[in-house]
């Protein structure tokens, strides 16, 4: 049996060639503006985001997390269990995507990963009891793509360095196996917690929210991070992302990279006794009193 992440699901629902590819392979393509196509894959899209993606674009938008995901995402489940997915919204009442422009893409330089491969799809498989992911590569053909009618042989490997593709798929490694892992876990451990689906969506997708967290009294009185680190994490978003995907894979996983204060775990627990303790409180007075339970008496 083998795990297997399906990057085509990154991609416009569409035929695919069902020809097997490796990086050495050839196949013929080319994509330019003189083309007479131009554009026409940009009006119809159904593109899935990555975290990667995520951060480059609310970058070159100088948005932040929330304003991006607000403007340019709508969610949906990435699997039947509630697995959290953002895909990039579309122009009101149309299918196309709002950075097209009569000129091409306004985001060129930091167009999402399915963008970039396109036409190409790509699976990663993980043989049972391997360490290692195995990515093969199929060509996706649509009718209105005239690309593939241009006389330009490339292999696979070229390709992929043009588009930039190499550098957002490393940047995403950990982020895929994640997905693998949680999917091939989750029937076995029941249906996933709504909190677990929260931590995934924060560290996927919404920085800026991660970023507060870390600096929170919650994570601090748990968690025991360097300042060194700490400081490094709040200069570069990169390293961030990187550590909400480390951050899951503790959280979700128990695969433990980030150092636990020895009695962290009796102090949350203890508060939060406390907390379910006070809630108690303050409902029983408000049942005995008709007051409110922050009115204090006054
Ligand atoms: S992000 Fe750019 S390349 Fe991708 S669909 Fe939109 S306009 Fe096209
Ligand atoms: S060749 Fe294909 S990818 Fe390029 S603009 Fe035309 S439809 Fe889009």
């Amino acid at each position: 049996m083998q795990d297997k992440f399906d990057f085509s699901e990154l991609l416009p629902k569409s035929p695919v060639t069902p020809v097997r590819l490796e990086l050495d392979d050839t196949f013929e393509f080319s994509c330019h503006k003189g083309i007479a196509c131009f554009n026409k894959c940009c009006q119809s899209i159904d593109i899935t985001l990555t975290p990667y993606d995520v951060l480059r674009l609310k970058n070159h938008l100088g948005l932040k997390s929330f304003e991006f995901l607000h403007q340019y995402t709508v969610p949906f489940e990435m699997d039947g269990h509630g697995m959290p997915g953002l895909k990039l919204k579309t122009r009101d009442e149309t299918t196309a995507c709002q950075f097209v422009t009569d000129e091409g893409c306004s985001v060129y330089g930091d167009r999402p990963t399915a963008c970039r491969y396109y036409a190409l799809g790509m699976m990663s498989m993980r043989a049972k009891d391997s360490p290692n992911d195995e990515d093969h590569y199929f060509v996706v053909r649509e009718d209105h793509c005239l690309g593939h009618l241009e006389p330009r042989q490339q292999t696979i490997r070229t390709y992929r360095t043009e588009q930039g593709v190499d550098m957002y798929d490393e940047m995403n490694r950990d982020w895929r196996q994640i997905i693998l892992k949680k999917r091939s876990c989750g029937p076995t451990i029941g249906k996933p917690s709504d909190r677990s689906f929260q931590l995934f969506f924060m560290c996927s997708y919404d920085l800026d929210s991660f970023r507060e967290f870390l600096n929170s009294p919650s994570f601090g009185t748990v968690y025991d991070v360097s300042q060194n680190l700490m400081d490094a994490l709040m200069a570069d978003e990169v390293e961030l992302m990187k550590f909400g995907f480390r951050f899951l894979k503790q959280a979700l996983f128990g695969e433990n990279t980030i150092p636990v204060r020895p009695d962290a775990l009796e102090k949350r627990a203890e508060r939060r006794r406390m907390l379910s303790e006070q809630q108690r409180l303050e409902r029983h007075r408000e049942t005995e009193t008709g007051l409110p339970p922050d009115s204090h008496g006054k």
